[in-house]
């Protein structure tokens, strides 16, 4: 049986300890020893890191009644000096406690219970048995926890008799039976929970709900405590000020800003479209008087449209020229690579979908579509190459 030095005081980083077994595991070595403030995975809490005997800690488990260290190599000596990684136990404490007292906080504001939690090294999240969660109730939620940080109540952890069990209501069902570990939030919260917390809540700092989702019925709620916390509203007010610089506003101004000019962005996309629309169609006329006659009469028009068009234009002045009988049209314009629109007139029988495929094919292009119009790609310098090759293709036809 390991003695668990954390339970103690998990404020204690560094520690000496005799090493009771150990033996080669995978890459590593496993090594027990008879105490460690090495905290083991559990109750969603990560294992800690850092090193035992100079060896990197990679990860730490539980097994049964013994805490088991994987180490990257074999230990020199029966006594080892152990060190934690304070920031990342820190960080997990903050956390883990954090963590009991939003859900805590959801269970008393919003009467939603926490069905699972999970501590990432990015990512924190609680799953809450309810399909929605709107901005005034989570603020709420907020306001409280904070509130509870603020007060700097005490918290503590115990084994209580089977009696006393009965009498506590506790926020969730226990997951073993026996040796039960209460952590109890002063006037707050009774939870059983087998890992590292703060002392008393002010330890925790702040806890900032991030953001939420509706994950499987239920919503997923990812939120940040204590120093992660403080960097995450560091680098969102960072960004918040050099964008309201920007938009020369102040930053409560910023969102309204930011949405007005959203607005007047598809306004002016909306007008854009229409003016490229008007333009092309005009153009038209011009395009169909100077097309070449193919041998049966039909009219050829052949275009390749300024660089960064797009395909929506090609469409427009593609519809433009073969509202007129007669007429075959192929054009293309490139921007990164080249795109590529065929399309004929509905007198004339030419499937557009094979001349598309026959003159791109061979410059490394493709594409598909009907008889009427069809629509592809091909390497941004072949494309003058391709449209070379519809001329040839239609002029030597007698269709
Ligand atoms: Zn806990």
């Amino acid at each position: 049986m390991t003695v668990r030095l954390y339970y103690q005081d998990p404020y204690v980083f560094h520690f000496r300890a005799r090493v009771v077994a150990s033996a080669a595991c995978g890459d590593g070595f496993a090594v027990e020893l008879d105490r460690t403030c090495f905290y083991p995975e559990g109750g969603g809490q990560p294992p800690d890191t850092g090193t035992l005997g100079g060896r990197l800690v990679l990860s730490v488990r539980e097994e049964g009644t013994r805490v088991v260290h994987l180490v990257d190599g074999p230990l020199e000596s029966d006594e080892v000096d152990g060190l934690v990684d304070e920031a990342r136990r820190r960080d997990h404490m903050e956390h883990h406690t954090g963590q009991h007292l939003l859900s805590a906080a959801f269970l008393a504001t919003l009467g939603t219970p926490t069905v699972s939690m999970h501590l990432g090294e990015l990512d924190c999240t609680i799953d809450l048995t309810r399909p929605a969660l709107s901005e005034d109730d989570a603020a709420r939620v907020e306001d409280l926890v904070n509130r509870v940080i603020r007060e700097d109540r005490s918290i503590r952890c115990f084994y209580p008799s089977l009696e006393e069990l009965e009498r506590l209501t506790l926020r969730k069902s226990p997951q073993v039976e026996e040796n039960i570990r209460i952590v109890r939030v002063e006037g707050f919260d009774d939870s059983p929970c087998c890992g590292t917390h703060c002392p008393s809540t002010g330890r925790v700092g702040l806890v900032k709900v991030r953001r939420w989702e509706h994950y499987k019925g239920m919503t997923r709620v990812h939120f940040l405590c204590g120093g992660r916390a403080l960097r995450d509203y560091q680098w969102k007010s960072a960004a918040v000020n050099r964008l309201a610089e920007k938009m020369s506003v102040k930053d409560q101004a910023l969102e309204g800003r930011v949405m007005a000019l959203l607005e007047s962005h598809v306004e002016l996309e909306r007008a854009h479209r229409k003016l490229r629309a008007e333009m092309l169609t005009t153009g038209a006329p011009a395009l169909l008087a100077a097309a070449k006659s193919l041998p049966d009469g039909t009219r050829l028009v052949l275009r390749r449209l300024p660089d960064g068009s797009t395909v929506e234009d090609l469409k427009t002045l593609a519809d433009a020229v073969v509202r007129e009988g007669r007429v075959v049209f192929a054009a293309g314009t490139a921007s990164g690579k080249a795109s590529l629109l065929f399309a004929r007139s509905s007198d004339v029988t030419r499937d557009m979908a094979a001349l598309l495929r026959a003159c791109a094919g061979p410059a490394g292009g493709k594409g598909g579509g009907s008889p009427q119009l069809a629509q592809g790609g091909c390497p941004a310098e072949r494309l003058d190459e391709v449209l070379a090759t519809v001329e040839r293709e239609l002029g030597s036809s007698d269709s």
